[in-house]
């Protein structure tokens, strides 16, 4: 720890000597020590999805400190702050509460001994291990300077909390109960997310698709069963699911256009309770990822089209066809950065932190639900989301060299270098809102 924390002070040292006069991170170096102690406490009591009751409490009193107009509760756990400073644009920052189920296994003198019941009723840890603790502490910080800084902007800033991420939940749940028509409507939407396989203090964006549109898919494959010993007398389920596990592999290899990103995955399959028992029925889970709207289509229509033809080629009774259900409701769509604003925020980050600190990137598979932002009046919001690395440059020397992987987000081992995370996204975030909200 020791160690890695010289380092870090070494860094920075080379890092602000290389840009001689810079106000802003020199301010937001002096306020770490604050920052390291907010974020250490958010690490250490993570809450689940719309369960992030006293982060919500704490991080909104900080925002009251500060002179915000402070609303909680929107979207159940929501925050929404607002600082009206003068005409001008506005400006929408936003972080995500919510923890994971997940026992933590990092080891941290801070690490989190929380436990809880997930979703599906099992008791198990808790942890920050998407590093949205970083988002939350980055978030003050942001709101510090701008506040400090309020004389050099002139608009209005809407800084949000947002719940239930993890779940896809969060950010439809804060629209509905009216973030757009009870509070000021985005011009500009922007946020970031730590990034498991840059290295500490990178930036990293891209324009347009940032990430997939995510569905989740249950597959309920019906036979008939009987005795093992006497398979002429069944439809055997299993070897019918596994046809169809096969088959769906061809959606992606032989439907999709090449040039168009798409992921078929069965994550789960299910049936069967003896040896000598054929089930009458298994279950597949899948999720289901793509950019277009016509991808999504294609695939949904793919699995259903595949599932059914499959069953009509064992045999199965017309009564028994598979039932194929899109899970509607954990649906995350596809998340877009617009390009002017993408290019014009992208442009001062290389300014500000040098061009080998800002890197494009490509898109991801991943889902984040910071999308709805933008649907919800894609006429008239911009948006994107950016990337911080935060591994450790010692630690991703060490992978490169003993070609071992890294812990990705949510694994159970996951330590960012918070600091550098903490002070990269909030000087940029801080940037980008002057910048955006200019005198
Ligand atoms: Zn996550
Ligand atoms: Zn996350």
């Amino acid at each position: 720890m020791r160690t890695k924390l010289l380092m870090a002070a070494a860094l920075l040292a080379t890092a602000s000597h290389a840009h001689a006069a810079n106000p802003l991170r020199d301010a937001i170096a002096k306020d770490m020590p604050s920052l390291i102690e907010i974020y250490r406490d958010l690490h250490a009591n993570p809450e689940l999805s719309f369960e992030e009751v006293k982060t919500a409490a704490k991080l909104a009193a900080e925002a009251k400190r500060l002179g915000f107009q402070v609303t909680e509760g929107v979207g159940k756990t929501g925050v929404v702050a607002v600082l009206k400073n003068g005409a001008g644009p506005t400006v929408m920052i936003r972080a995500d509460m919510d923890g994971l189920p997940v026992i933590e296994q990092t080891g941290l003198p801070y690490a989190s001994k929380v436990r809880g019941v997930s979703k599906s009723g099992t008791e198990t840890g808790i942890m920050h291990a998407c590093g949205h603790d970083t988002h939350m502490t980055a978030w003050v910080s942001t709101a510090r300077q701008l506040v400090a800084n309020k004389d050099k902007w002139s608009g209005t800033l809407v800084m949000i909390l947002q719940p239930a991420e993890e779940i896809g939940a969060g950010a439809k749940a804060m629209l509905d109960d009216g973030l757009y028509t009870r509070f000021p409507k985005p011009d500009y939407a922007i946020a970031f997310h730590d990034a498991a396989q840059f290295p500490a203090g990178t930036i990293g964006y891209q324009s347009g698709w940032a990430l997939a549109n995510v569905d989740s898919v249950d597959i309920k494959v019906k036979g008939v069963g009987g005795h093992g010993a006497y398979p002429h007398t069944t439809k055997d389920p299993i070897v019918l699911a596994s046809r169809i596990v096969t088959a769906l592999q061809t959606l992606v290899s032989r439907e999709v256009d090449p040039q168009d990103a798409a992921v078929v995955t069965v994550g789960s399959f299910h049936a069967g309770a003896k040896h000598n028992i054929i089930s009458d029925e298994a279950t597949l889970l899948l999720t289901v990822r793509s950019y277009s709207d016509e991808t999504r289509k294609l695939l949904l229509d793919g699995i259903r089209r595949i599932a059914k033809g499959e069953a009509i080629a064992a045999g199965v009774p017309e009564d028994r066809m598979p039932v194929v259900s899109v899970n509607e409701a954990e649906f995350t769509p596809a998340t877009f950065n617009t390009s002017p604003l993408t290019e014009r925020v992208a442009s001062l980050f290389k300014k500000q932190f040098g061009e080998q600190r800002v890197i494009e990137t490509k898109p991801v598979m991943g889902g984040e639900d910071f999308s709805r932002f933008y649907l919800a009046d894609k006429a008239n919001v911009q948006s994107m989301i950016f990337w911080v690395g935060g591994v450790p440059q010692a630690e991703m020397e060490a992978a490169a060299k003993s070609g071992k992987p890294l812990p990705s987000l949510h694994s159970p081992y996951w330590v960012p270098d918070a600091e550098k995370v903490i002070a990269t996204a909030s000087e940029a975030l801080t940037l980008a809102a002057m910048d955006l909200m200019k005198k």
